[in-house]
């Protein structure tokens, strides 16, 4: 057996260096293209990451994908304008059978913005008192904002984004204005975000803090109703 030394041991470390480096090359470029229409123009390689590119830009490169080419020539959505962002998710939420689906920042109860939540279900309706007191409440319509703001939005990870996407969803669709309860909506929701198809390719970050959401709604549900 060969003696591990200081010398080999440099060796060691510089194969592994080489390797290393070769692993990671194979991965760039790799990436979710789309149009700034908003259409998917193709994914290469196995990242997740959604891009945003013009459609001439992405046939005339994209057999020349690395850094400096595709990669490089295209923008992170993050970094994309508002409009591009909309274009983006409303084509992925097509997928879910979603449309007219909001991007923007979203803020807390007392104006911070708000960076650990990918999205939000707002509910609009109007509420009627009559004379003797009583409230008729009239529920108008629900939409969906994902927030540019989000560290899940930061991060575009395609995948991440679709089980936002379905989390709201079912928020949206879930909706009832007589028997609304938070911690409820939240366990539910919260439920659907795991038992997906999209979830299991989500980066591990998003998976970690779905997963610590999920327990602490579930906490709070069987002790409200068991
Ligand atoms: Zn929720």
């Amino acid at each position: 057996m060969k003696k591990i030394n200081k010398k080999n041991l440099q060796q060691l470390s510089e194969t592994v260096a080489v390797l290393t480096e070769s692993e990671q090359k194979r991965f760039i470029g790799a990436a979710f293209y789309y149009s700034y229409e908003g259409n998917l123009l193709g994914f290469m390689g196995d990242s997740c990451e959604v891009r945003v590119v013009d459609a001439g830009t992405f046939y005339s490169l994209q057999y020349c994908n690395d850094d400096t080419c595709l990669f490089g020539s295209s923008n992170s959505l993050f970094y994309s304008d508002e409009q591009t962002q909309a274009n983006v998710i409303n084509y992925m939420a097509m997928e879910l059978g979603l449309s007219n689906i909001y991007v923007g920042a979203l803020y807390d109860k007392v104006g911070n913005l708000l960076y650990t939540s990918g999205g939000r279900t707002t509910h609009f309706g109007t509420s009627y008192t009559y004379p003797d007191g009583s409230v008729i409440y009239d529920h108008q319509y629900s939409y969906i904002t994902i927030n540019n703001v989000s560290d899940m939005f930061k991060n575009g990870n395609f995948y991440d984004i679709m089980c936002t996407l379905i989390h709201e969803q079912d928020h949206y669709e879930n909706y009832n204005f007589y028997t609304h309860e938070n911690v409820a909506s939240e366990y539910y929701a919260y439920n659907v975000t795991i038992y997906n198809e999209y979830f299991e390719y989500a980066s591990s970050e998003f998976q970690e803090s779905i997963y610590s959401q999920y327990r602490y709604y579930q906490n709070l549900f069987y002790n409200m109703y068991y």
